[in-house]
């Protein structure tokens, strides 16, 4: 009997996204999060690399918020997602902004099998919390890195503030994200992922935490990584 090769893919985490895939450029819907956060990260991302000209892979790129906006910078972009009906709608709204992005249905593992280039940078935003093996996407994003090159990855703390922030706040008092979005063991910490980038020869060069204010209902950067962070990533090897 051939043997089954596991992917690193948890299809329920994928369908949730897929579901509300027509909703992901609604900036009132489920994803007004994401639409919120994203000139935030995008600010963070352009004062630590250049982006004008630059080679980017974007892991897990949903319907295209980040995509689009580091396409709108200059560099060329090639998105890959899981999820089909996501892809279908990054590539509809890259037509109507008039951008040119590579969107591609594929897990990264499947994109590193048959792809040759490597990239000048790699983000992967608020996706290593939603597979089985988040250590598998940190070593393909080190394979498919250009010497010299940058990461991003963001995603959720794992603390009773986190439980309280992320999953009580978001998905049951404020409303703000689809409940069942995030499960708690999934979270990260910090220290969990560096573990994992240096056990791929890479290491943080920076961090930064992203909050949230239910009172003015805005995110800012700054200090505080007990929730959402942000780290950029560089290979020790360099
Ligand atoms: N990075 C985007 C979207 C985050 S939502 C942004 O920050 O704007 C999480 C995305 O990860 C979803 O689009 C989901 O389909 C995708 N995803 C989940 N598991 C995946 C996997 N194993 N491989 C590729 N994409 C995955």
């Amino acid at each position: 009997m051939a043997k089954k090769i596991k992917k690193n893919v948890d299809q329920k985490e994928v369908e949730k996204f897929n579901l509300l895939a027509h909703k992901w450029w609604d900036e009132t819907s489920e994803f007004k999060p994401l639409h919120q956060i994203n000139p935030l990260r995008l600010n963070f991302i352009a004062s630590k690399v250049k982006l004008s000209g630059s080679k980017v892979l974007d892991v897990g790129c949903g319907g295209g918020i980040l995509s689009e906006s580091l396409a709108k910078e200059g560099a060329e972009v090639t998105g890959i997602d899981q999820g089909d009906n996501v892809i279908k709608i990054a590539k509809l709204h890259m037509k109507e902004s008039s951008l040119n992005i590579n969107y591609k249905q594929l897990n990264i593992e499947d994109f590193f099998l048959n792809n040759k280039e490597k990239f000048d940078i790699i983000t992967c935003l608020e996706m290593l919390e939603h597979v089985p093996d988040p250590s598998s996407i940190i070593d393909k994003c080190a394979a498919l890195l250009k010497p010299g090159g940058t990461i991003f990855f963001s995603t959720i703390n794992r603390n009773p503030k986190s439980f309280l922030f992320a999953i009580i706040g978001a998905e049951y008092l404020l409303n703000l994200l689809p409940k069942g979005t995030h499960e708690y063991n999934k979270f990260i910490t910090p220290a969990e992922l560096r573990d994992w980038c240096l056990a791929k020869q890479l290491d943080f060069k920076s961090i930064i935490g992203m909050t949230y204010n239910p009172f003015s209902q805005e995110y800012k950067l700054g200090d505080d990584t007990s929730v959402n962070y942000i780290v950029e990533v560089e290979s020790l090897n360099d």
